[in-house]
């Protein structure tokens, strides 16, 4: 049976101890708390290692159909593989696959002492992969890195960070939790073979990221398991060849993604949310300066080797503001989610919280967000109502909810002809 502990979490704890402590005028709850893993109950990262060719022959078919389902392919030279399968990596890449560094010749980095010799398989090579993927009509940014052989030691580390803002190493049970700081030069991952571990097996670490099942009688020598998490997967080959060790069945890799979408894990690429999580730690500690109008707040990137657009879901608290406080970044109003959350810009690397202008168009009032709505959506003709559950309540004239209908939230679906139906969810006034 499948079912969701909720547990009194040092973070609560925390929360309410801020919360007695700011009441009594000694000091303020953060501004900024990102939400857990994209607003999942957890994440999960499959990378796939060593540029295998059975990688694009097997396993790009099952991505190209599965459009929420992103991975990481590490890639390495090794076996001639970066070349050979070039254009079916770039076009993986282009369908928003993470194109890691798995290094020049697959090399065993902690039995080399040059520091050069390092730096021509690790930093050399990740500006390759990105030049080969250009030429094969793919912009990639190499961010992260998987060491070969999980060797690493504080010398490759060092270069490793110089070129890149993580790195997967690999064993035991690969998860990470939301409030520990990894080291993010050695991440840990679960790591598959035919020999090693069975496909229910993996089946039942998806659950266990996703924090469902009965955790009371865990092993106390395990990290014990606290809430959701992000597991990262280390896979290779992928195809039916059970002489291959390393290799996963197609079928058996599709079952698991498949599960960790019914699990609501976030399934996104190592880099991906690796930057999210280690972005976390960085906003969700910054403090707040106080302006004529409300409040700024400044972090610093941890490595310029992030990728270019980290977007962070997080609660901002702007009542302390105002009511109707406008959030800005780059100076750029941000307009709220529907749960209240913003999607921010961890690499712009400070944000506004402020009163509205007189007369500004305040991006929390639904009449704006619908007016803008309608100009984007002026092409279609056809406009129907319904109640949340779903009740058609008839035909209107456009995005906005006629005033006859009470206070509430709706959906309206737009039509037209030679276009997709659109639906939006709206708050009348
Ligand atoms: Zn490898």
């Amino acid at each position: 049976m499948k079912t969701r502990k909720t547990v009194f979490s040092a973070k609560t704890a925390i929360t309410a101890w801020s919360l007695a402590m700011g009441l009594a005028g000694i000091c303020a709850a953060a501004p900024i708390e990102t939400v857990p893993w994209n607003g999942h109950v957890g994440a999960v990262s499959f990378t796939f290692d060593d540029a295998l060719e059975n990688q694009v022959q097997n396993l790009k078919p099952i991505l190209d159909e599965m459009s929420d389902v992103h991975v990481t392919f590490f890639l390495t030279n090794m076996g001639n593989g970066l070349q050979k399968n070039a254009a079916g990596f770039a076009a993986l890449a282009k369908s928003g696959h993470e194109i890691g560094n798995h290094t020049d010749t697959h090399a065993h980095l902690s039995g080399i002492s040059s520091n050069s010799e390092l730096e021509k398989e690790i930093v050399t090579f990740a500006d390759k992969i990105e030049s080969v993927m250009a030429e094969n009509g793919a912009k990639v940014r190499v961010t992260s890195l998987a060491t070969p052989f999980c060797e690493n030691n504080d010398q490759v580390s060092a270069v490793i960070n110089t070129r890149h803002f993580i790195n997967r190493d690999c064993g035991w049970h690969g998860r990470n939790e939301w409030d520990v700081e990894a080291k993010w030069m050695s991440i840990q991952a679960k790591i598959w073979t035919r020999s090693g571990a069975t496909v229910t097996e993996m089946l039942s670490s998806l659950d266990t990221a996703a924090f469902i099942g009965d955790f009371s009688n865990a092993n106390p020598w395990d990290v014990s398991v606290k809430g959701g998490s992000w597991l990262v997967v280390l896979n290779h080959g992928v195809t039916d060849d059970t002489g291959d060790d390393y290799a996963t069945n197609p079928s058996d890799i599709k079952k698991l993604f498949q599960h960790a979408l019914e699990n609501d894990l976030w399934v996104a690429p190592f880099g991906t949310i690796g930057a999210y999580h280690r972005a976390h730690f960085i906003v969700d500690k910054a403090e707040k300066t106080e302006t004529e109008n409300g409040y700024t707040i400044k972090w610093d990137i941890p490595n310029e080797h992030m990728p270019e657009s980290v977007p962070l879901r997080v609660k901002i608290d702007t009542k302390s503001v105002d009511e109707k406080a406008v959030v800005e970044q780059d100076g750029k109003v941000l307009k709220p989610e529907s749960d209240g959350t913003y999607i921010i810009e961890f690499m712009a690397k400070a944000l506004t919280v402020r009163k509205p202008k007189d007369g500004e168009d305040n991006p929390q009032d639904s009449t704006v967000v619908l007016a803008k709505a309608q100009q984007v959506y002026r092409d279609y003709t056809k406009f129907t109502l319904f109640d949340m559950n779903g009740n058609n309540l008839g035909s209107i004239d456009g995005f906005a909810v006629p005033a006859r209908f009470p206070k509430a939230s709706y959906i309206i679906r737009a039509e037209a002809k030679g276009l997709s139906p659109k639906i939006v969810k709206v708050q009348s006034r």
